[in-house]
């Protein structure tokens, strides 16, 4: 007898657990822990992971499991036992954390097919199945009378593949593309002969003139709301043109990427490394912390460390916060490791994202450079994980699983017995403590490769301008320097701080902001639309033309922040040619590089951006970088906000004077006098960390304690209050003395899609038990949360208090 205990798909509490099945005889060759099955579940057929096999169970009665839906296994036994910790740690369930390890396309059940990719004879039955053709559906497999066993083998040898169907793998592969077919100039002219009628060509016009590369005609047509007949128009009036383009599956491979060599380090790198080849070496699983300044050739340490792992046969998992996932970024690891390296973010489609976990699968590349998930990459015999930007908050998933990389990281090198370097200009102060406790090994890198020195921070007081009448965002200073260097022919990087920005509708008589109707939130201002929407909800409504308050019709749109900054520009620096890049502009597939492609080839005087310029960029010629508002983040109810400041503001300074041409960093701020203002511009990470531990310290933040948020939501706003009040008290009663619990208080949005949230807060140093307290808590309230009257969310070492 063979017996499957299987943890099925039904995400609850209840069923958070294994269940057995019998395996038909057909498959007790095959069948391995780590395999997706489909298994009868109640009244229906349902997916699961195979956990364990084992010979027998204590049921009296188990039913069989209803198909094999892989042939080799989707999960390590190595990540069945992450999935199984991460689970517990972060209090999810088993099954969604395994369906987080794997990408979209195994999460629901594709049809398939097997692939013949060999001439040589497989072998008389399967010759028979194939009957002469390349492929065949999986279901004519099963209906023969072939073993899987057979195919397994087949399979293991590379002689057949499973291809599984993804919508996005048959999309044809030419698309019509729409770009202007006349100047800049002779479009606005266009613009200004149309009647008032043709609106619809008018804003195809105008489109264009804000964002002038090629688009996809059907995204065009989604975008604007326009229609096909619109671009007809047009390309008959010779204003635009279409044509096709072929799509490429590979992101990269249209674009020729040279290789590079090793650099011979310099004597900081070289010091910096020892340890880390020597853990390498030893199969140590060291955690390094590298703190290096921007431009000290960090990425060279890891380029290095990766090539002795793979020169003896081991791989190297890589993470990259996802806004640095640039193409440059890629470039550097591609460019030393060419084929081998396999690269994933979110930019890519379900199967383009699917087959570069395949070749990991596979073992056709050995290193992978990706976000957050690609932690969970299937390889088996790992030499060294590298986590750059260590500090980033998008390490931690803000849903369930509420993971952290660098924990989940630290967890899996144990595994390999191998290394974790962790790099950043800026470490968070949570590892920059390990490291000075010895929990972390410190590696420094105090000078840039170049010896270029760090680039000159000037501080500006926008009080003092308003002061002396200057009412525009930009300083004197910063004005006179953006003209110099536009003289020099260099170029300018502009960074603005979008959080202090929002794009809202105000009434300028009376003050009041639209706001949704079901969640405590403002709604946010969509120009391309003209509408109003929410970002928790999906509820939208139109521009009101009076205020509902006070029926005033002078309402204020606010742009973007960086739609405004733009048209400022366009005011006071007509001359300037300036590329915009957020949310907004960089929403279509790949036009992200595109941008930074035209900013690097000169294109443009100006960048300007959002956090998204702020990182990993590398362009020669920029000499200023002006920062329009340093602290519009500094007064957000948050512990870490003077943290997030001092970080981008480092980070954005090291984007100027990075090769022979030495920059300038204007930063323009209403509190000059604040330490993550003063110590980012002396380029001062020490002092920063010290007196940001002094804070934290006063205040009993991590890393002194520990934190936990518990998030309760319900549509009954006393029920909310009453649950969360109930938590409290049970948590007190239960935790050791010098552990602090505080709430209920309300949560920061007090009310998403109707419902109340109320929340209360974990303070502690040492609490062995806590996983066990908080799932006691869970399952208090199971009923309530599985009828999902009842939500509550535990979050371990929170980043977002809202
Ligand atoms: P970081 O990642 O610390 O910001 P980079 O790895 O981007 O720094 O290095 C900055 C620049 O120095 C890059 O252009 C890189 O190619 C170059 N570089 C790195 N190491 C060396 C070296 N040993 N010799 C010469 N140039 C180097
Ligand atoms: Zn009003
Ligand atoms: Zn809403």
């Amino acid at each position: 007898m063979k017996i499957a205990s299987v943890i099925v798909d039904v995400p609850t509490s209840a069923t958070n657990q294994t269940y057995d099945y019998l395996v038909p005889e057909k498959y007790h060759e095959i069948i391995t822990p780590g395999m997706r099955v489909t298994v009868p579940f109640g009244p229906r057929k349902i997916m699961g992971f195979v956990v364990q096999l084992k010979k027998e169970t204590h049921l009296s009665k188990v039913k069989e499991l209803h198909e094999v839906l892989d042939i080799t296994p989707v999960l390590t036994e190595e990540l069945l036992q992450l999935g199984k910790s991460v689970a517990k740690k972060t209090l999810s369930l088993y099954i969604t954390v395994f369906q987080t390890m794997l990408p979209q396309v195994l999460k629901s059940q594709y049809t398939k097919d097997l692939v013949r990719e060999t001439d040589e004879f497989l072998s008389p039955e399967l010759e028979d199945l194939f009957a002469g053709r390349e492929s065949i559906s999986f279901e004519e497999f099963t209906a023969s009378s072939i073993s899987y066993y057979q195919l397994q083998k087949q399979i293991e040898a590379g002689n057949i593949t499973i291809y599984y169907h993804v919508k996005s793998r048959i999309t044809k592969k030419q698309l019509t593309m729409v770009q202007l077919d006349v100047s800049e100039m002779r479009a606005m002219e266009a613009l200004e002969d149309l009647s008032k009628q043709a609106k619809k060509q008018k804003e195809l016009i105008q489109f264009f003139i804000e964002y002038p590369e090629p688009i996809e005609q059907a995204k065009l047509i989604q975008t604007l709301g326009t229609s096909a007949q619109t671009v007809k128009t047009l390309v008959s009036k010779g204003i635009v043109k279409t044509f096709q383009q072929e799509v490429f599956r590979d992101p990269y491979k249209n674009q020729p990427i040279e290789q590079t060599e090793a650099f011979e380090l310099t004597e900081e790198q070289a010091e910096a490394i020892k340890p880390v080849m020597a853990s390498i070496e030893n199969q140590e699983d060291n955690i390094f912390l590298l703190h290096g300044v921007t431009g000290s050739g960090k990425t060279e340490i890891y380029l290095q460390s990766i090539q002795h792992v793979i020169s003896k046969g081991q791989e190297a998992i890589v993470l990259v916060p996802e806004i640095s996932l640039t193409p440059q970024m890629v470039r550097r690891f591609k460019g030393r490791f060419g084929s081998s390296v396999a690269v994933m973010h979110s930019g890519l489609s379900a199967g383009e994202k699917y087959d570069e976990w395949r070749k990991i699968q596979q073992k056709q590349v050995q290193v992978v450079v990706g976000a957050r998930s690609a932690i969970f990459a299937p390889f088996s015999n790992i030499g060294i994980i590298i986590i750059d930007e260590e500090h980033e908050t998008t390490y931690k998933q803000e849903d369930q699983p509420r993971y952290h990389a660098r924990d989940v990281a630290i967890e899996r090198a144990v595994s390999h017995r191998c290394p974790v370097v962790l790099g950043s200009a800026t470490p968070s102060l949570e590892s920059y403590a390990r490291a000075k406790k010895g929990v972390y090994k410190l590696l420094t890198l105090a000078s840039r490769t170049n010896q270029q020195q760090m680039p000159s921070v000037e501080i500006v007081d926008m009080r003092k301008e308003l002061h002396a009448g200057n009412r525009t965002m930009f300083s004197t200073s910063l004005m006179e320097n953006m003209k110099a260097c536009m003289e020099r022919g260099e170029q300018i990087v502009l960074l603005l701080n979008r959080r202090g920005y929002s794009t809202f509708v105000m009434c300028r008589d009376c003050g009041h902001v639209s706001e949704c109707p079901h969640c405590d939130i403002a709604l946010t201002y969509h120009k391309n639309s003209h509408r109003l929407k929410c970002h928790y909800c999906s509820y939208e409504q139109a521009v009101p033309a009076h205020c509902p308050s006070c029926e005033s019709d002078s309402i204020r749109y606010f742009g973007t922040g960086t739609q405004r900054v733009e048209e400022s520009l366009a005011k006071l620096l007509p001359e300037a040619r300036v590329i915009r890049m957020d949310v907004d502009t960089t929403r279509r597939k790949g036009s992200h590089g595109k941008l930074l492609k035209q900013f690097s080839e000169k294109k443009a005087d100006i960048l300007l951006g959002t956090q998204m310029i702020a990182k990993g960029l590398d362009f020669k010629d920029v000499t200023l970088v002006g920062v329009l508002s340093a602290d519009s983040m500094l007064h957000l109810p948050d512990f870490r906000a003077s943290e997030r400041t001092f970080q981008l503001l480092t980070q954005v300074s090291g984007r100027a004077g990075r090769h022979e041409l030495t920059g300038n960093v204007i930063v323009q701020t209403y509190t000059p006098e604040h330490y993550s203002v003063t110590y980012a511009a002396g380029h001062n990470f020490l002092d920063f960390y010290q007196h940001e531990m002094a804070v934290r310290k006063a205040f009993q933040y991590p890393p002194f304690v520990f934190l936990v948020l518990v998030t309760v939501s319900h549509e009954n706003h006393a029920r909310a209050v009453q649950v969360t009040g109930e938590i409290v008290k049970q948590l007190s009663e239960i935790v050791s003395p010098g552990t602090t619990i505080l709430g209920p208080t309300p949560s920061t949005i007090a009310r998403i899609k109707d419902r109340y949230r109320y929340q209360c807060m974990i303070k502690y140093k040492h609490e062995p038990d806590l996983i066990n307290y908080l799932e006691q808590i869970q399952s208090a309230y199971a009923d309530e949360i599985r009828k999902q009257t009842l939500q509550l969310f535990i979050d371990m070492q929170p980043y977002y208090m809202m």
